[in-house]
């Protein structure tokens, strides 16, 4: 009886945060600000208990969470999700003095000090179970980015998952996005792949397995991306991060891309990064080849690291 209890809670609770609206500017636009805000402070409620935060402190964070894990946008608004959230009934913006949300000016949420504080029921909740911390945040890192940078991400916001088996859930992942991940996908893309790293050829077997190489989707699974080799890239573990992390990209020629706004400062990370830049993903250019450029596109638009606006 208490386990089923727990387990309403918890789909109350995901439904809740199922249901935040997001602005989406196209169909496929990405648009994680309020997730990475809730993030943030699942991470700051696990890490301290606090259940509230004042624009002026959470401002540098978000924007840097944006920048680093958002779509390539030269003008991050950190106010964007700290005021909209309200709206979704997890979080409430008050003045000092009690003062009414002003909307998503910066100015005046910085100047007027406003805090933004977790809904009570949430808080409640977060309270008396120890692993909803862990569901949401585990929900909403699946709900919006590859596998290859949760971890990343999470370390940002300064989360330690109480139960890592639960966020390591391959389940987890068809029940958060609500459809199931085709089995074969990996052994489709690698056999496609030679088990070879598209970018830098890396290739290497243990007791007859492939290892260090994966299969990457490249407009990103959690946004629609297909399951097949209109969408698949083999990459070896490093490529696969900085691949999902807009680091390198892959331009119009099918070439490697490498963004402008990496610093390679060791003579390896010119090796194995900045001096890939131009070089022709010898695979996509094959007759066989079915990489669709409408997910490279995607990717170029939503997580490649453009230059940054002066
Ligand atoms: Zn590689």
């Amino acid at each position: 009886m208490a386990n089923e209890a727990a387990d309403d809670e918890t789909s109350y609770w995901i439904g809740r945060f199922s249901n935040i609206r997001q602005f989406v500017t196209q169909r496929t636009g990405r648009a994680p600000h309020k997730p990475l805000l809730l993030l943030y402070l699942l991470g700051r409620f696990r890490r301290s208990g606090s259940t509230s935060v004042t624009f002026i402190e959470v401002e540098p964070v978000l924007r840097k969470l944006l920048v680093d894990f958002g779509p390539p946008n030269p003008r991050p608004r950190p106010e964007f999700p700290f005021a909209r959230l309200e709206n979704d009934g997890l979080w409430m913006v008050r003045g000092p003095n009690g003062e009414p949300n002003p909307g998503d000016n910066a100015v005046k949420l910085r100047q007027g000090g406003y805090v933004g504080e977790l809904s009570s029921e949430l808080v409640q909740a977060l309270t008396n179970s120890s692993d909803l911390v862990d569901t949401l945040a585990n929900y909403l890192l699946y709900r919006e980015f590859p596998e290859s940078i949760h971890s990343l991400i999470a370390a940002s916001v300064g989360l330690v998952f109480n139960n890592p088996i639960l966020y390591d859930n391959y389940d987890s992942y068809e029940i958060v996005n609500r459809r199931k991940r085709p089995p074969g996908f990996r052994e489709l893309v690698l056999d496609f792949f030679d088990g070879q790293c598209a970018f830098c050829g890396f290739y290497g077997r243990l007791d007859g397995q492939y290892v260090g190489v994966e299969a990457a989707h490249i407009q990103w699974f959690a946004y629609e991306g297909a399951s097949d080799l209109s969408n698949g890239i083999a990459l070896c573990a490093l490529h696969h991060v900085l691949f999902d992390l807009g680091v390198m990209g892959i331009d119009e020629e099918l070439a490697i891309d490498v963004s402008v706004r990496f610093d390679s400062e060791s003579s390896a990370a010119r090796l194995v990064v900045s001096e890939l830049k131009g070089k022709p993903i010898e695979r996509f250019r094959k007759a066989s080849s079915r990489v669709s450029p409408v997910n490279i596109a995607w990717h170029r638009t939503q997580v490649f690291k453009r230059p940054r606006s002066k």
